[in-house]
């Protein structure tokens, strides 16, 4: 493994990835070669997760594409220098930003859209000059054999480097061998600590792209029949593993039962009323995270849904209230088709369940004030998020797109994800036509001058 490691630092010392052209050509090939799978990502989507293709092609393959595309338009301005001002105590001089590849990068990526999360950085980072290794999960086996397939058949394994296994082994095995130039990891706040640590002991600089319990606020005054359509679209989508999907709900008590009434009639004009056969509704990756969810369904109350089948990894979208926030289904990530709704009274009581689980990945608000939606967007620290509506701040590459705190650390997405992959190289130029003694020793009586030029 060393050995090919070392393969993809060479190739990058020969300077043959920082070229535009090199890049450009390497960013087309990975479109065409997405469009000519096209069918095969479908077929392994379903197969790992039940995703259909519409959904498939708006959450997996078409955020890539329009990525690449994005990319390619604007290339050669994310490229070009930035010009900046100069300070008075350096004047003449010029001041310019540079953008350079940060070297042999490490991306690795979670089970729940397997395609998206492990090529979506891919394109920042072939877009900013770098070599890469690619890491996929494990978990979702089908669409790592076709991104495999894919990934080899256009680019040499010293530029782009697949590397498939279980990540307790592969990552320890590579990360403490070789001294990475970036690592970017999406996946759990408990695997990011490790991979955190692993970094740190050679200062290898991480973006970490975590999870977390995002809230989802609907206060008095919010139009409740297209919240319960907005928040139900993404929560039950990827049968609700999506780490930004609304985790719970907090809603006026004013309009608790409108909003239970909305969703479950939503609810059904989405999915019918057996949701197992809809081509709309997704499964549970695995036997482990179909018991870990179905165990949430043991306390609280149903409202609505709570069926499911081992056999099929399924489980109904589900809406749950009286829980405990003592209970793994307010202190654990959801990560399922299982939504708590919880009522307030006061903001204060909103707030006191929110800040048990600060830092969250994203936030939602439905409100029809703006008073209520600034006051709400002040009082929660969130990594990004909506206001009457939930998730799609993922899908606007002009967002830049990362948590804070536990919930992540860097950002991504368009020009973020170049500037992830790129060293902002700061450079002064001074000409020699100017170059007065005041600044150079003896400095004695220069005080009163240096503290004019330096303000
Ligand atoms: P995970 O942490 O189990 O796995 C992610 C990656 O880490 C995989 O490639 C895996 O091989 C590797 N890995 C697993 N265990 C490891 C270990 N002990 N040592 C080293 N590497 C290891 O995450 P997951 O279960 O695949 O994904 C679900 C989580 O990811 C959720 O918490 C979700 O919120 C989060 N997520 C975040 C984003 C985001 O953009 N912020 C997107 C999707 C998922």
């Amino acid at each position: 493994m060393t050995d090919q490691l070392n393969a993809l630092r060479q190739y990058f010392d020969s300077g043959k990835t920082r070229t535009a052209s090199f890049r450009r050509e390497s960013l087309k090939k990975l479109r065409d070669s997405i469009l000519r799978f096209e069918n095969e990502l479908y077929d392994a989507l379903y197969a790992d997760l039940k995703k259909s293709p519409e959904e498939s092609w708006i959450t997996e393959l078409g955020i890539v594409v329009n990525g690449v595309k994005s990319a390619l338009h604007n290339l050669d301005n994310w490229m070009s220098p930035e010009r900046v001002s100069t300070n008075l105590l350096n004047l003449p001089s010029s001041s310019r930003i540079m953008k350079e590849p940060l070297g042999v990068v490490l991306v690795i990526a979670p089970w729940n859209y397997p395609f998206q999360l492990l090529i979506n950085p891919l394109v920042g980072a072939i877009a900013a000059g770098n070599c890469v290794v690619l890491k996929p999960s494990e978990f979702a086996p089908a669409t790592e054999g076709v991104m495999k397939k894919m990934i080899q058949a256009i680019f040499p394994k010293e530029y782009i480097l697949y590397v498939e296994g279980e990540g307790q082994t592969v990552l320890p095995a590579m990360m403490n061998s070789f001294r990475f130039d970036h690592v970017f990891y999406t996946g759990s706040t408990a695997v990011g600590k490790i991979i955190y640590k692993m970094a740190a002991e050679q200062l290898v600089p991480v973006t970490l792209e975590l999870g977390g319990k995002s809230p989802c606020v609907v206060e008095s005054d919010a139009d409740i029949k297209t919240a319960a359509r907005r928040i139900a679209v993404t929560k039950f989508s990827n049968a609700g593993q999506m780490c930004v999907a609304p985790d719970y709900v907090l809603v006026h008590s004013s309009q608790k039962d409108a909003l239970v009434d909305a969703m479950k009639k939503t609810l059904l004009q989405f999915f019918g009323d057996r949701p197992e056969s809809s081509s709309s509704y997704g499964k549970m990756i695995n036997e482990k995270q179909f018991s870990r969810v179905v165990s949430y369904l043991s306390k609280g109350n149903i409202l609505h849904g709570g069926r499911s089948d081992k056999k099929e990894l399924f489980i109904e979208p589900t809406l749950i209230d009286n829980v405990s926030m003592q209970d793994p289904i307010m202190k654990d990530e959801i990560f399922g088709p299982v939504l708590p709704v919880i009522s307030f009274q006061e903001k204060e009581q909103a707030m006191n369940v929110i800040n048990r689980n600060p830092d969250p990945l994203a936030f939602y608000i439905f409100t029809s004030s703006g008073s209520k939606e600034k006051d709400w967007l002040n009082s929660v620290q969130f990594g990004g998020g909506c206001v009457n509506n939930a998730s799609w701040h993922f899908t606007n590459h002009h967002l830049p797109f990362g948590g804070r705190g536990s919930s992540g650390t860097g950002n991504y997405h368009g020009k973020y994800s170049f500037d992830t992959f790129s060293h902002r190289k700061a450079v002064m130029k001074t000409p020699n036509w100017f170059d007065p003694n005041i600044k150079y020793p003896p400095f004695k009586g220069k005080l009163r001058l240096f503290k004019w030029v330096l303000r």
